[in-house]
């Protein structure tokens, strides 16, 4: 007899769940429920539509229930929202909004595939008609509506990739934006230097940046709110305000239904996305995966894995044995003219998980650079310092970003290290990438550390003993116009050798450059020539600047207006 297999939620899990088990089995009655409107929809894409980026809104709808029930024969019920299970009799039962009526489906195998929701803060005034989320299309459709109606000055609560991606595009679109983030920095699951060149670019576009201060209410008039009052004190006033705070599994059905939730809240499944409850599987921003390099479940509200997820269920609900081993948190954000990603586990996660971790920054130009349009890319490497495995990567630049952290992503799914990374064989010509590429680079900086072949002191090491230490710079002078450490001694690497008699070699030295390169051939000169211990600067004088950048973003400033 043929299976029947119901989905609950028709979007980035549930419908590739549902489409799967089309795939795998003809026969199968699939039922695919939808609370919304809209199945299948371009999530992501939702910031863009705001902007204006994507034009058509209907560029958004990937799928209509009507497509694939004339594609796939599933059966799809939008503005169907399950609202209890019974795992014993097999059934669900739903409310039809569209109809106000309420029914009870029976299925051999249901997948739970009902995302997350955004996180709403019980702050005075939060329900205001101009308070909005960005979650669903009506949502952005909202936001244009507004857009469409004049504002003008639009404040964003919260900086992680959807509040940066949203606050561009209203900045794009012309408005006053300020992006208001409780935490001292932008995208807080990134280390907070690399995301300091994103804070700078914010500021760049026009974007008001307060960083280090959260909402603590909105001022209103009437049904509308009209500021948002800050810890600071300061008052923002504005037409629209955008919640971006953060999303929370939706679980309440898969623990109504008996479903074990794992440690972090999210629906527990196994590796064929089963959960506790026999016949019930679950997929997507609801449930918790493994973490492929700190192999500990972690919630990652992710589309990859979401899709993948949905996929490896629905095969599964028809027989089939397929699975999903866990995921790495890859994540990207475009901000202005910089991009932004990260994969693996970040200096910051490593300190949560109390793992001793190597880090080091890189910066070399995307593609070769004699050849025109190279452009700056920051790459960080992060191993265990221990074994030396490699544990995650972040790259911040305006090319060539997405290229370099794919390839660190591929690099932790098979298990290579930071050695095998030296002997990658990328693609190269002049407008793709160099001969010894930014990946390559990164990583023959970070074995030599790792060899011991060269010691580092990151930036913040450093400015703990630099008062202790022997310090050259050996940049040319120009380049030493924006500064230098303090206490430094300028002398150029070409002049090194001549001049080494101005140096102590009984002390304990450190030698940086701007990226790190000259100065790890200067510190192979002054070892080589009897120097007792020499250093050098992670990530040199670029490195450093990014912790001052960060630093300075995350410094207390005072408030606007005092709030009345
Ligand atoms: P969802 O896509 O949220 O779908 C769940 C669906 O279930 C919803 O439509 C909901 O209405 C429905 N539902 C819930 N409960 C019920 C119920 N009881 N009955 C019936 N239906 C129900 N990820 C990236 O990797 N890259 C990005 O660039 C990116 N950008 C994003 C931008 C925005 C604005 C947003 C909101 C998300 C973005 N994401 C991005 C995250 C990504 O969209 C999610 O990780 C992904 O959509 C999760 O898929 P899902 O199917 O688990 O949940």
């Amino acid at each position: 007899m043929a299976k029947k297999i119901v989905v609950v939620g028709g979007v980035a899990a549930g419908a590739s769940a549902a489409a799967k088990a089309r795939r795998d089995d003809e026969h199968a009655e699939i039922v695919v429920l939808e609370k919304g409107p809209y199945v299948s929809f371009a999530n992501c894409g939702l910031p863009y539509f705001v902007s204006g980026e994507i034009e058509g809104r209907d560029e958004l709808l990937l799928q209509t229930p009507e497509s694939l029930r004339s594609r796939m024969a599933l059966d799809v019920r939008v503005h169907h929202e399950a609202v209890a299970v019974h795992a014993d009799r097999r059934e669900v039962e739903v409310v039809d909004h569209a109809s106000g009526t309420r029914q009870t489906i029976g299925y051999d195998e249901l997948v739970l595939a009902p995302g997350a929701r955004p996180i709403v803060p019980p702050l005075a005034g939060v329900k205001s008609t101009n308070v909005h989320l960005l979650r669903t299309v009506p949502d952005a459709d909202a936001l244009r509506a507004a857009l469409d109606a004049g504002a003008r000055r639009a404040v964003v609560i919260g900086g992680g990739f959807i509040g940066l991606e949203a606050a561009e595009g209203l900045r794009h679109r012309g408005l006053e934006v300020t992006l208001v983030e409780k935490a001292p920095q932008v995208l807080p699951p990134v280390d907070p230097e690399m995301a300091a060149p994103v804070a700078d670019e914010l500021v760049r576009l026009g974007i008001d940046l307060r960083l280090g201060v959260g909402a603590t209410r909105f001022v209103t008039a009437g049904d509308r709110a009209i500021a948002a009052e800050l810890e600071d004190g300061s008052l923002i006033e504005a037409d629209l305000f955008l919640l971006s705070i953060g999303v929370r599994p939706n679980v309440e059905l898969a623990v109504a239904a008996g479903c074990a939730l794992g440690p972090t809240g999210a629906i527990a499944v196994d590796e064929r996305m089963a959960t506790s409850v026999p016949g019930i599987w679950a997929a997507g921003d609801a449930v918790e995966m493994r973490h492929l390099v700190g192999d500990t479940p972690v919630w990652i509200a992710l589309a990859g894995p979401a899709n993948r997820q949905g996929r490896v269920a629905g095969a599964n609900t028809v027989g089939g044995d397929l699975r999903f081993r866990g995921a790495l948190g890859t994540a990207i954000v475009r901000v202005g003219r910089l991009t932004a990603a990260s994969t693996g586990l970040s200096e910051k996660a490593c300190a949560r998980g109390g793992i001793e971790c190597r880090v080091t920054w890189n910066r070399h130009g995307h593609h070769a650079g004699y050849f025109p349009g190279a452009q700056p890319l920051t790459l960080k490497l992060v191993s265990d310092k221990k074994t030396g495995r490699l544990l995650g990567a972040q790259a911040v630049g305006a090319e060539g970003v997405d290229k370099r952290i794919d390839v660190v992503a591929t690099a932790l799914h098979g298990g290579l290290s930071v050695a095998d990374l030296e002997d990658l064989d990328l693609a190269y010509a002049p407008p793709f990438g160099a001969a010894r590429d930014p990946i390559h680079q990164a990583a023959m900086t970070h074995h030599n550390l790792q060899k011991g072949v060269l010691s580092g002191l990151t930036p913040s090491e450093a400015l703990e003993r630099l008062h202790a230490l022997q310090v050259v710079d050996v940049r040319n002078p120009g380049e030493r116009a924006g500064g230098m450490l303090a206490g430094a001694i300028g002398i150029p690497l070409t002049e090194l050798r001549e001049r080494i008699g101005e140096l102590e070699p009984a002390k304990e030295t450190l030698v940086y450059c701007a990226g790190g390169q000259r100065s790890a051939f200067a510190a192979r000169v002054l070892r080589q020539r009897g120097f007792a211990q020499v250093h050098t600067l992670v990530g040199g004088w670029a490195a450093y600047g990014m912790f001052e950048a960060a630093r300075m973003h995350a410094a207390p400033r005072a408030p606007a207006a005092a709030a009345s």
